[in-house]
């Protein structure tokens, strides 16, 4: 992230999703402090209208797409209501989509999907890259896309740590806040769905890299044999092929 804080608690934040506010003038005479909501969730409830200041990262690892997952537990428009295993069906798709189209611009490391029945946290999708390049394109090729019949925003997220913007007591359980509650209430996909995805990603990835290997290879191959023909002479400079092959006994 491009920017530092070296204070540990430089919002005057509160576990109970409250801010403390203080009159407090900072030394370099900035008369507003960085929001601590919106540094570890990417998102607070007072969204521009916030007193604290929204430092918005220039490079980050990850991407958030606001209110991007429409809940249907939330669609109270719908004439039938999906049970649970039905919601969970639901989402895994919706997870599966996403995450294939994410995997075509970088390689991603985690997807979280809020739940979060507040409109600020509604339905937002963070995406972890495994590194910034990649979360920077992202959001240059989403922003042009739709989803849903929706134009698709998405911007850099400050967000560093899903550990620390998560709702401890929506993990475990219930959490009592309901609505009110600024931490993330994660929907989780299916495991074996996770584990799957992530796979073919790597396959995807190693074939990626062979493929490049392979094109480097008869480029080489193909500047070698016109300079031998430039010498005139026979001589055969072998050496490449140990690389491609080297790769290609990782799918043995
Ligand atoms: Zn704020
Ligand atoms: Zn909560």
């Amino acid at each position: 992230m491009s920017y530092i804080s070296n204070n540990r608690n430089p919002g005057g934040y509160e576990p109970n999703g409250q801010h403390i506010h203080k009159n407090i003038t900072t030394k370099n005479g900035e008369d507003r402090l960085p929001c601590t909501f919106y540094n570890k969730i990417g998102s607070c409830r007072h969204g521009e209208k916030c007193s604290r200041k929204h430092i918005r990262p220039t490079s980050s690892n990850t991407i958030l797409l606001p209110n991007l997952y429409q809940n249907p537990k939330l669609n109270k428009n719908k004439d039938e209501e999906l049970n649970a295993k039905q919601l969970q069906q639901y989402f895994d798709q919706f997870y599966k989509d996403i995450f294939v189209k994410f995997a075509t611009l970088g390689a991603v490391t985690d997807i979280v999907v809020c739940e979060n029945e507040n409109n600020h946290l509604n339905g937002n999708v963070y995406v972890k890259f495994e590194n910034k390049k990649s979360a920077l394109y992202a959001t240059h090729i989403l922003n042009q896309e739709w989803f849903d019949a929706r134009p698709v925003h998405c911007e850099l997220s400050p967000v560093n740590s899903f550990e620390e913007a998560n709702c401890r007591a929506y993990e475990v359980s219930e959490c009592t806040r309901g609505d009110h509650c600024n931490f993330m209430h994660v929907h989780k996909p299916t495991q074996q769905l996770v584990d799957s995805l992530m796979s073919s990603q790597r396959k995807s990835i190693l074939l990626h890299k062979l493929a490049e290997l392979k094109e480097e290879e008869s480029r080489k191959a193909e500047t070698e044999k016109s300079e031998d023909k430039n010498e005139n002479s026979n001589q055969s400079s072998g050496g490449s092929g140990v690389t491609t092959s080297m790769v290609e006994q990782l799918f043995a």
